[in-house]
């Protein structure tokens, strides 16, 4: 059996800069792995097929499932026949903009690999995690990055130290693909390429990071634009929407600091309904932050 953790991440700044025949867009934006992790533990099954278990009664259990079809697909790139047991047991947020699915997907092609004993050829693993989504290559090897292309270029960030995270998840979803579409409707598109890059550093987060899907979610979800006002005021060194949202994050200089904030705004200051997450990133010199495939 094979236990893996699979972590959340934020997206800090996301600039669309075209869209592509294929719908999908390319954007730059910055990546940065959480504490905050799924768990799945994976065994082969003697009956044939992919049997996952999950604790969370909302999310389908069938192909609709991302792991599900991250073994089905895994199965087929190693050569090996789809008899797997999953148990999945969800701690991130659902569509929160926290990549919980791809996450989970990552994971299960990392858990079969090990526990078919073959490792896939990088290249092969890479495309098979961009076949089953655009965040998928991230959470491959999850570091604070810059993603480029549909989010599946990756360019680690080097010198990122740990940093402490307040998660304000609002209580409405928001539609990854229909807050593309209708940001890149009202964009004048191709643009060019920012200084998102330049966001994250030595000193943590600077500079305001940039979200065209916060600017027309807010549009629909003025909350959206209340919680990051009160992490700002409450003293974020930086506050946004991660990715497509609805969830705002604020930096902070350490969790205490993370801890009171979300102790005075909740109930407070957040709209109601928010649930708040306290959490931290690793820095790029983490290689073992608690992340991984534990055999057993
Ligand atoms: P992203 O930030 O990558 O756009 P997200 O964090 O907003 O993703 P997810 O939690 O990954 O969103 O889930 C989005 C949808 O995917 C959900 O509505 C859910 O039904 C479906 N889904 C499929 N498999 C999973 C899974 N293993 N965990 C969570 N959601 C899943």
């Amino acid at each position: 059996m094979v236990k893996v953790l699979a972590p959340a991440k934020l997206n800090l700044g996301l600039r669309i800069l075209d869209r592509r025949p294929d719908g999908y867009h390319e954007i730059e934006t910055v990546f940065v792995p959480l504490r905050l992790f799924d768990e799945l533990e994976i065994e082969a099954s003697p009956e044939p097929g992919i049997h996952l278990e999950c604790d969370d009664p909302a999310l389908p259990l069938d192909g609709r499932n991302l792991a599900v079809r991250a073994a089905e697909r895994t199965s087929a790139a190693l050569g090996v026949e789809p008899a797997w047991a999953i148990r999945l047991r969800k701690r991130i947020p659902v569509a929160a903009g926290l990549g919980g699915g791809s996450s989970d997907a990552a994971a299960v092609i990392l858990g079969l690999e090990e526990l078919a004993g073959t490792a896939l050829d990088s290249r092969v693993r890479a495309e098979l995690a961009r076949g089953l989504g655009a965040d998928v290559p991230f959470f491959l090897d999850p570091r604070p990055a810059v993603g480029r292309g549909v989010g599946d270029r990756l360019e680690p960030i080097p010198d990122v130290p740990e940093l402490s995270w307040l998660l304000v998840r609002l209580p409405f979803g928001i539609s990854t693909a229909e807050a593309y579409q209708s940001a890149s409707r009202e964009l004048t598109l191709p643009r060019r390429g920012s200084s998102i890059a330049a966001l994250l550093g030595p000193s943590g987060a600077v500079g305001s990071p940039e979200n065209d899907l916060e600017t027309f979610a807010v549009r629909g979800h003025p909350e959206i634009e209340q919680a990051r006002r009160a992490l700002l005021e409450e003293g974020a060194r930086a506050a946004g929407m991660s990715g497509s949202g609805p969830t705002v994050y604020g930096l902070f200089d350490d969790t205490e600091a993370a801890r009171a904030v979300a102790a005075r705004v909740t109930g407070a200051r957040l709209p109601e309904g928010a649930e708040v997450i306290v959490s931290t990133s690793p820095g790029s010199g983490f290689s073992d932050w608690g992340w991984g495939v534990a055999k057993w």
